[in-house]
């Protein structure tokens, strides 16, 4: 092929290219879960973000997409693990905390109590952690566990950032409504809650972009 020829497809497939994916994936390794408080965690200097919900809110569905490893939840979801803070290395460049699902109802109330302790105590004393994105299902209000979480945030001043999940269930101005309200009710303006579908994929750049901003911010003295 000449050199006009390359230049010529070159610029037909930039036409049809999709936009660049802001958070390539190119390693995944599982490191090890924390079970209690104080108990083991990597200690690798790099930056960290957390991923927190109830249980059941698609936060392994969502992993799996923005991760692009269907593979991912297994670990997450392995019997033992699912109380557990469960850490990997991306990219040898940063931390994802897989922090437990609350509230589950099926859970006594005394276990389920487990968690806020366990996550309080890994917020405050994560040196690294660059932010938490927060999932809430887009068709409930959150819930008193949800708001326990979110006074552990306020109260740490890590950054958050908010997504609605399962929006495939309503349809699109019912889900762009019930993001309008959940902003009204997290008291956060509409563009710090991404819309979100491990279903259909929709939101997952957005997301990645925004991970990959809180990855390059400033870190908070
Ligand atoms: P987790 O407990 O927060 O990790 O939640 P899972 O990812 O295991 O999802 C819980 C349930 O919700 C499963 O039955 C999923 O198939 C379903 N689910 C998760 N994300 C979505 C989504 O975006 N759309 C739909 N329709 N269902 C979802």
């Amino acid at each position: 092929m000449s050199q006009g020829d390359a230049s010529t497809a070159a610029e037909s497939a930039d036409t049809t290219r999709p936009p660049p994916d802001p958070l390539v994936i190119r390693s995944l390794e599982f490191m090890g879960g924390m079970a209690t408080i104080g108990g083991w965690r990597p200690e690798l200097d790099l930056p960290e973000i957390a991923f927190a919900g109830r249980s059941n809110v698609g936060k392994s569905s969502l992993l799996n997409k923005v991760l692009r490893r269907r593979s991912f939840a297994r670990v997450s979801k392995t019997p033992g693990r699912t109380r557990e803070i469960n850490f990997f290395k991306v990219n040898d460049a940063f931390i994802l905390a897989d922090l437990p699902g609350y509230g589950y109802a099926k859970v006594s109330k005394e276990r389920s109590a487990e968690w806020g302790p366990l996550i309080e105590a890994y917020l405050r004393g994560t040196k690294d952690l660059r932010g938490v994105v927060q999932l809430l299902d887009v068709r409930h209000d959150p819930t008193s566990d949800d708001r326990q979480m979110l006074d552990f945030l306020a109260d740490v001043e890590v950054p958050v950032m908010f997504v609605a999940t399962k929006i495939d269930k309503l349809s699109r101005s019912a889900a762009e409504k019930r993001v309008r309200e959940l902003a009204i009710m997290l008291q956060v303006e509409e563009d710090h809650i991404i819309p979100f579908s491990a279903q259909t994929g929709s939101g997952r750049d957005e997301l990645a972009g925004a991970i990959a901003g809180l990855l390059s911010a400033e870190r908070a003295q």
